[in-house]
């Protein structure tokens, strides 16, 4: 089908449209309505309609392809390669589900899991899914403090972790960050499963509130636990935003309509049939991991590969080894994960077969140009750009190979999915900006399904954050964009990190790609400054390809020429900073409030989810050192 169709039908009739898809999943008894919008911005899909994400996950496969591969959990770090087909996944989720119920826990409890991506945290979720309660996944590179704080928030009965963790081969314990969070946290829960790969020997624990997992599965090793039938807008997990501009939100998923949403994405968006391969390289923490690690590709009966591991260890050719070596056709990876390849040598993307390889999915962070054709050509295969949020559970804005792929632009994640009703709109009059014209990208309710049905126990943060920003009730993703003719849309940055230069409003995103287009320069980031004069002006923070010495102040000059030249002289970056590391938040997203604040003088705010302290001093140090180049 041709995506116009496909897309004009979602927006023009959507309850023939969901109703279709709603096909897709197994339903326990079908759903009364397609939807209901009786108190907007709240939506309920599937009124009616009783489901679980588990039995479409796992249970529905078993008759055809018990014996495929369901789940490969690759370990870089131990060096341990699990290959588990579906009907091994059917007894360890029961396993789990029979332990979660001895633990007292059930439906619409809430259970924090702090794992690394290894498959006991895959039960762990659709153990969860399978008996009704709420799984609240907190990315085990969080320190402490951000564990408390989504403890707190989410009132678990019971908390999951690993031992530990790895990184680049060094053991990272994980338990004495769940006492630390525990003690801190006012609502801890009296329950504590670990998850014992026996990397810290050292690990202690408290007697009576700390179980051991593998004795626990030892005791219900034929365990078959019932499905819990869910109506489909009860919720199904919680997911905390990743905190790049503030206090974290608990983002409420619901059960029908994401099963639905993963159902249709993961065959008309990724390409995967069932039977076939997807490898995404993201943390089970993340969106990402949530819907294209788990339930995307098991409720799709597709097979998964999951890693844990550094890109470019053993050595930078692992990704595309384990591409090789499992016949995986959709990869999905960030802009980040990326750019760490492309300071190696490309002969790595050249080293093994990827006849079976169709398509590479990015999302997260802007995806500059030069890095785009750089693994584009490496890899052979069309690199699609993705734009979505936590919030919507899938991607928003796409192309969508498994349907009908248009042409790839460079710059632009393409075209809104399926029932996104998107427009791009003049921050201060509401109206909706021609083509070329930059604005603020909103979704028009009612939101389709998949998307976060409200912020957990706070429905008034969802209506105050989301849908408080215009006279008219939309959705503000809080992102500025550009729509062009073909209505491409280009994220051109967050609507905070909008710089104002004389009246003149420029999207951090443009400078960034300007700066980024020298061939000397790995990254940039680029933030506005307060100027007497001009209100605001650009301010570059960039790390080089290889270190440039003496020579760092020439090529900042011509990175701030190529901006002059590229977009004019209102851009022009005041001052140009080369450093040796950008601060970025574990998702690999930079922190450009906190280069701000430090650039005005300020205190850099909530640094809780910052991956490398080391690259703020670096940033401190430039500033007082004082610019490699300056107007
Ligand atoms: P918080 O909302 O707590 O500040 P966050 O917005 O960083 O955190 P996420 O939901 O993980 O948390 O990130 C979504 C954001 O990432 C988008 O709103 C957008 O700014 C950015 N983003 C995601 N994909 C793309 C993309 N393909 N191109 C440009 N920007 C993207
Ligand atoms: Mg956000």
């Amino acid at each position: 089908m041709r995506y116009e169709d496909f897309y004009r039908q979602s927006i023009d009739e959507p309850e023939r449209f969901w109703g279709e898809q709603a096909r897709l999943i197994h339903w326990d008894t079908p759903p009364e309505r397609i939807l209901d919008q009786s108190r907007p911005p709240f939506r309920r899909w599937f009124a009616g309609g009783t489901t679980n994400l588990c039995y479409n996950a796992v249970d529905r496969h078993l008759a055809e392809r018990g014996e495929q591969l369901a789940l490969v959990a690759v370990s870089s770090e131990t060096g341990i390669t699990r290959e588990i087909s579906y009907r091994v996944l059917y007894r360890e989720v029961n396993r789990f589900a029979a332990i979660l119920q001895s633990l007292e826990v059930g439906r619409g409890d809430r259970v924090v899991i702090y794992m690394p991506n290894m498959a006991e945290a895959v039960y762990a979720m659709l153990a969860c899914a399978r008996i009704g309660a709420i799984h609240s996944v907190v990315f085990g590179g969080f320190a402490s403090h951000n564990l408390a704080l989504r403890i707190d928030d989410a009132a678990p009965k019971l908390l999951i972790c690993a031992d530990a963790g790895m990184r680049g081969g060094k053991v990272i314990p994980y338990k004495p960050l769940v006492d630390a969070a525990l003690a801190e946290a006012s609502q801890p829960p009296p329950h504590v499963l670990i998850v014992d790969r026996g990397l810290d020997p050292q690990m202690t624990r408290v007697a009576g509130r700390d179980l051991d997992y593998a004795r626990l599965r030892a005791e219900h090793m034929n365990a078959e636990v019932p499905v819990a039938w869910l109506e489909s807008n009860e919720p199904s997990y919680l997911l905390y935003t990743s905190g790049t501009t503030g206090k974290p939100k608990g983002i409420q998923r619901d059960v029908g309509g994401y099963a639905v949403a993963m159902a249709l994405s993961i065959r008309t968006v990724f390409d995967i049939a069932p039977g076939q391969v997807m490898f995404s390289t993201s943390d089970v923490g993340w969106a990402v991991g949530h819907s294209y690690n788990v339930y995307g590709p098991l409720i799709g009966g597709a097979t998964s590969l999951l890693y844990e591991g550094l890109p470019t260890r053993p050595d930078p050719g692992v990704w595309w080894r384990l591409c090789e070596q499992y016949g995986v056709r959709t990869m999905f990876s960030s802009p980040t994960g990326i750019r760490v390849l492309k300071k190696q040598d490309p002969g790595w993307l050249k080293k093994y077969d990827l006849s079976m390889l169709k398509w590479l999915f990015l999302a997260g962070e802007p995806l500059d140009e030069p890095t785009a054709e750089w693994i584009t050509q490496g890899l052979g295969v069309p690199v699609i750009d993705n734009y979505w949020q936590t919030e919507t559970g899938w991607p928003a804005i796409t192309l969508m190979p498994g349907l009908d792929l248009k042409p790839v632009k460079f710059g632009s994640p393409g075209l809104p999915a399926p029932g996104y009703r998107m427009k791009v709109i003049d921050e201060a009059t509401g109206r909706e900006a021609k083509a070329g014209e930059k604005g603020v990208l909103v979704f028009e309710p009612p939101l389709p399904p998949g998307c976060l049905s409200t912020v957990w126990r706070d429905d008034e943060r969802y209506v105050a954050s989301y849908f408080s920003h215009f006279k008219e009730l939309l959705y503000s993703s809080l992102d500025w964009a550009i729509r062009d003719a073909d209505g491409y849309t280009t994220i051109l940055g967050r609507t905070d990190d909008v710089i104002n230069v004389a009246g003149h409003r420029l999207g951090t995103r443009e400078i960034e790609e300007s700066v980024a287009s020298h061939p000397a320069v790995a990254e940039a980031a680029v933030v506005g400054v307060k100027d007497e004069l001009k209100g605001q002006v650009p301010v570059v923070f960039a790390t080089l390809k290889q270190d440039a010495g003496d020579g760092a102040a020439a090529v900042a000059q011509a990175m701030q020429l190529r901006v002059v030249e590229q977009l004019g002289g209102v851009a022009k970056p005041s001052r140009v900073y080369v450093v040796n590391a950008l601060p970025k938040t574990r998702s690999g997203k930079l922190l450009r409030r906190s280069l701000q604040a430090l650039a005005e003088q300020r205190d850099p705010g909530d640094l809780s989810t910052l991956d490398d302290p080391g690259a703020l001093d670096e940033v401190r140090r430039a500033l007082e050192r004082g610019p490699d180049q300056g107007s």
